[in-house]
């Protein structure tokens, strides 16, 4: 199996070679078979070569059968039109990955934000529609002297998709579906809605009700333990799932995966944290779950079983003692995937 590693800018490249470092050993244990091939891609790139993401490794990505990514993006580098790169975000529009699959779970021995001992159990899947919603917008705005205009849209084909998916995340799951909108003021969130409805037929072993997106603001603050799948459109994904990884610990700890009918890009949901950069500071945990998400998408037998030891060498790791600097700890990038090694196969860290 091939991997298309795309370490990116600031902190990207080096929790990439950290995440590098532990999928490489846990790779020699199971006798995974994984190649990985590192590509120029991002705002450094941009500035050095005039593009953000080039033909040929947008083709070295579509050949790949996995992509893993580290983060993209400067505040200093801009397009023409002043926006930020982000080609994480044209890679997901133009690979079609409309589910962006963001765990929130809580790692024993890492503080939490809330004092609830019940936050312990917190376990959640924000399920942030990845091409569409009020990214649809992204390069088609219209900025005028007197006005400003992005446009939300959502379509039939990706929202029953992202639908079917969260009936079978669910499903796999703690079998409950939380749609998060804004069906009481947008005609676009009610129609959403009612197709959420429609396919919650057919998965009648899945609970499922839907919740206003500024309820939920307040509800992942009052009791995020509750919930299990929380399917929501683009741009209030974005913003959730940050909310979401403040409860865990901050950035350092939310992996990603965004994943369509055919391609999928692993990544953490954090960017490139410029404060940081460059100072070995960055928590590697984000994107070596990711990486963990990603065998379990590679699907055999023993890519499964190599994520599941690995997530349980994070956890092992945490609860023997690992603390990472964004925790208020001592053990930077490196440091912090030697441990994560150690703990691999049920070993103290
Ligand atoms: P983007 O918009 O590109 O997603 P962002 O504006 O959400 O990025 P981040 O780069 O994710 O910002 O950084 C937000 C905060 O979280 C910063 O203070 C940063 O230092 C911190 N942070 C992000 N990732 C990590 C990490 N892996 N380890 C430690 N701290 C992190």
């Amino acid at each position: 199996m091939e991997v298309a590693v795309l370490p990116g800018d600031g902190i990207g490249p080096e929790v990439t070679e950290a995440t590098l470092a532990v999928l490489e050993a846990v790779a020699k244990r199971h006798a995974l078979g994984l190649r990985f091939t590192s590509h120029r891609a991002g705002a450094m790139a941009y500035r050095d070569t005039g593009t953000d993401l080039s033909d040929e490794v947008f083709e070295a990505c579509r050949r790949a059968d996995a992509i893993l990514l580290g983060a993209m993006g400067w505040p200093g580098i801009r397009a023409a039109d002043g926006t930020e790169l982000a080609p994480q975000i044209t890679l997901r529009q133009r690979l079609g990955l409309y589910a962006g699959i963001r765990p929130i779970r809580a790692i024993p021995g890492v503080p939490l934000a809330l004092a609830d001992p019940r936050a312990a159990e917190i376990d959640l899947v924000i399920l942030r529609e990845s091409t569409e919603g009020l990214f649809y917008s992204k390069d088609r705005g219209t900025v005028t002297e007197d006005w400003a205009e992005e446009t939300l849209r959502l379509t039939r084909p990706v929202t029953e998709r992202l639908a079917r998916r969260a009936f079978i995340l669910a499903g796999q799951r703690r079998h409950r579906v939380t749609l998060v909108d804004k069906a009481n003021v947008f005609r676009a969130f009610a129609w959403m809605r009612d197709i959420f409805t429609t396919i919650a037929a057919d998965h009648p072993d899945v609970r499922f009700d839907a919740a206003y997106v500024d309820a939920m603001a307040l509800d992942l603050l009052r009791r995020p333990w509750e919930y299990d799948l929380l399917p929501t459109e683009n741009m209030f994904g974005d913003i959730l799932s940050d909310l979401g990884a403040g409860l865990i610990g901050g950035m350092g700890f939310a992996p990603s995966a965004d994943v369509g009918d055919e391609y999928a890009v692993f990544q953490p949901s954090h960017g490139t944290a410029p404060d940081i950069a460059g100072r070995a500071l960055a928590n590697p945990t984000a994107m070596i779950l990711s990486a963990a998400m990603m065998l379990d998408w590679l699907g055999e037998a023993p890519m499964q079983e190599a994520a599941a030891e690995l997530r349980e060498a994070v956890d092992r790791a945490f609860a023997g003692g690992l603390r990472t600097p964004d925790i208020g700890g001592a053990h930077g990038t490196a440091e912090a995937a030697r441990r994560v090694i150690a703990a691999l196969g049920g070993k103290g860290s």
